[in-house]
């Protein structure tokens, strides 16, 4: 063979200007590439093999990485199938290259991209290479050893060498601007994050040995990788164990995983891997970039957006697949069918697993429901498929720590839980020990209890309104108990107009001032065994403000006061005698202020009445019936003032106010000390 020179075939425009300027970011994928290479020649010459049509033996076939850094050259071996002169003219000097320009203004920030997309692999060198030498001998009889030699200009020189063992050597002479590549430990990182669980051995360096007070090399090779890793295995052949193990080694330094699915399909798409699900333990620890995602056991990247839903990027573990399609934008990657395909066989697989362990090992799932509750939360919450199949497993947890599937938990609470339309009510605590008086109130009139205390719980609560007809969640404390579930239409209270206003006025009046919370005052007949006065925070406020945290869109729900009610027990003994001292007490003073306020309402009337065709009063009655309308205002505050100064002398009103505000933990700073003393003096 004549020594022979030539020009790559690069149609456009020089290649390795535009390798240099464009993939920058990603020089360390070079190593990737070059082992890959050699890992498929030798993995084809064990097919050849395989056919027969390669005699030799192939036991023990490696790949050797070597650095040499006073040579300043890192160098990748093989013993697969070489290649021939013939065959280095086609797969080396011929790139086609066409329309450079545009498609890297299109993908200047992917180097993945561009390799993939002109099988650059091998040019990938360039990056961090002055010169690349191949020095290869194809595994065919009689074939003659060929080196190749090319400085990074389009000139390349070609001619026989004298090799004598069977496959390649990619020597790379390392540019002065990357000399980083000849460190063995930044090599030793790459081949770790990238190589890891080549299907060929992959060696670089010795093993070490501890020896007269320091390491030193023994004649064993290194061999960097795990050349069969598990998710290749068949499931059957593996153990619990098997997968702990592995966990530990992808994940080192986490806790053990809760459950883990072995993904292995091959139509119409080609996946195989292993998702963890991880034990979190508080929000820090969610991190979305633990999928690796491989293609042919060669690690790619671990940014796995839009071929994982995204609910499931909280998992761990690897996939790996030679379908998805590496040299595209991700906009791209999340329109394509395969990868579509992809992500719908994941999730479908996830919850089939999750579905599976929750029927065969119903109690291992309830263990473990608290740690992967915010994994199927949110899942439902974003993924209607997974939501549907997830109805099936998803649980419930009562306030004494006892699970339900969803329709069994419907069943349970049926009887005595639909109020008086047949709406079923599931009542809820999100917090056991603040709102215990409720609970047990609740659960003595036989009541069920939830615990909706997660961090997704909330906008999950309202998930499971919208998806069951009829079904409303309601805080135990959302309502006295009469009301949470109103199973007939309630008794009314049995008090004159003036005796109301009298009763709401004098609790009105002696209610503490608290910070961001607002108080209305109403009066409820809910029987002499109840407590005389119940505060409660409606649903509808609460929860407005709770969804807040989660849009930011209604951050103006956030910040307003917390609504409270207060309700007053007009059945209890002790109200009965509030309700009739009071009267007594301040009847006398207040019935000359009623005649004088109906009178002037009286004349308010009489003004208003003038207006007939609703364009206002006359013009000449507008002074007259605003000067009612503020004496009117003055009678009320008067009657208020009254009222309010009988109030204040009764310990025993602002006792009830504070011990019903203590039991919700609203009692604090000041308020909490006043009461303090008062409980002092009143014994
Ligand atoms: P790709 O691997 O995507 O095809 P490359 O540029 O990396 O693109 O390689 C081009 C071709 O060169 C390969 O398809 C293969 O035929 C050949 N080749 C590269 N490296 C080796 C090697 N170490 N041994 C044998 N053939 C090789």
């Amino acid at each position: 063979m004549e020594t022979q020179k030539g020009n790559i075939g690069v149609t456009t425009t020089n290649i390795f200007p535009v390798i240099k300027k464009f993939l920058y970011s990603d020089h360390e994928i070079f190593l990737r590439e070059l082992v890959s290479n050699a890992v498929d020649a030798t993995q084809k010459l064990k097919t050849l093999a395989n056919a027969d049509e390669f005699k030799g033996s192939t036991d023990g076939l490696k790949v050797t990485v070597a650095v040499d850094k006073e040579a300043g050259t890192l160098t990748v071996t093989d013993q697969g199938i070489g290649m021939t002169a013939e065959e280095v003219d086609k797969y080396i000097n011929q790139i086609a290259f066409s329309g450079a320009e545009e498609f890297l203004n299109k993908y200047k920030d992917s180097a993945n991209a561009i390799i993939g997309h002109f099988g650059l692999g091998f040019y990938s060198a360039f990056m961090v290479a002055k010169k690349v030498e191949i020095r290869t001998l194809s595994y065919q009889e009689g074939a003659q050893a060929v080196s190749w030699v090319c400085d990074g200009s389009p000139e390349y020189e070609m001619g026989p060498c004298d090799k004598s063992e069977r496959g390649t050597e990619i020597i790379v002479h390392i540019d002065d601007d990357e000399k980083e590549f000849l460190e063995a430990s930044r090599i030793s990182a790459l081949l770790y994050k990238y190589c890891r669980f080549l299907p060929v051995p992959v060696i670089f360096g010795k093993e070490q040995e501890w020896k007269d007070g320091k390491y030193v090399d023994t004649d064993r090779d290194k061999v960097i990788n795990d050349v069969e890793p598990l998710w290749t295995r068949k499931p059957t052949d593996l153990t619990d164990d098997d997968y702990l193990k592995f966990y530990r080694a992808i994940e080192p330094g986490q806790e053990d995983p809760l459950f883990w699915i072995h993904l292995n399909v091959d139509y119409p798409f080609t996946l195989t891997g292993i998702l963890y699900f991880p034990k979190i333990r508080n929000n820090l620890d969610i991190r979305k970039d633990r999928i690796k995602l491989y293609c042919n056991q060669v690690y790619v990247t671990d940014s796995v957006e839009g071929v994982v839903p995204d609910f499931l990027m909280l998992l761990q573990g690897v996939i790996d697949s030679p379908d998805i399609p590496l040299n595209v934008s991700r906009s791209y990657l999340q329109a394509d069918r395969n990868v579509k395909k992809i992500s719908t066989y994941i999730t479908k697989k996830v919850a089939s697993r999750l579905e599976e362990i929750a029927k065969n090992d119903a109690k291992q799932f309830e263990e473990k429901w608290n740690d992967i509750k915010i994994f199927i939360e949110y899942g439902m919450l974003s993924d209607e498929k997974f939501c549907e199949q997830a109805m099936k497993f998803a649980l419930l947890e009562n306030v004494d720590g006892k699970f339900f599937k969803l329709d069994d938990y419907k069943t349970l609470i049926e009887g005595e839980q639909t109020d008086k339309d047949g709406n079923l009510i599931y009542l809820y605590s999100t917090d056991k020990t603040g709102q215990y008086t409720y609970i047990k109130g609740a659960q003595d009139r036989g009541y069920d209890v939830l615990l909706m205390d997660g961090q997704l719980d909330v906008p999950f609560v309202g998930l499971l309104e919208q998806k069951n007809d009829k079904s409303r969640f309601v805080r135990v404390d959302a309502d006295v108990l009469d009301r949470l579930i109103v199973k007939a239409d309630t008794r009314q209270v049995e008090l004159t107009e003036p005796e109301r206003e009298v009763m709401t006025t004098v609790f009105r009046t002696q209610l503490p001032k608290l910070d961001k919370s607002d108080f209305m005052v109403n009066l409820a007949a809910l029987g002499e065994n109840d407590k005389p006065l119940v505060i409660t925070q409606s649903e509808y406020m609460r929860r407005m403000k709770e969804m807040a945290q989660y849009q930011p869109g209604m951050s103006f729900y956030g910040e307003m006061p917390d609504s409270y009610t207060l309700t007053l027990n007009t059945d209890h003994p002790l109200m009965k005698r509030i309700i009739a001292d009071a009267n007594a007490a301040v009847a006398d003073k207040l019935t000359p202020l009623d005649e004088q306020l109906t009178a002037t309402q009286n004349v308010i009337k009489a003004i208003r009445d003038l207006d007939k065709d609703g364009k206002g009063v006359p013009e000449d009655k507008k002074q007259d019936l605003k000067d009612n309308e503020d004496r009117a205002g003055e009678l009320r505050e008067q009657k208020t003032a009254i009222v309010a100064e009988y109030a204040a002398g009764q310990p025993v009103v602002k006792q009830l106010i504070d011990i019903a505000l203590l039991g919700n933990g609203l009692l604090k700073g000041e308020a909490l000390s006043a009461f303090l003393n008062r409980s002092i003096e009143l014994l």
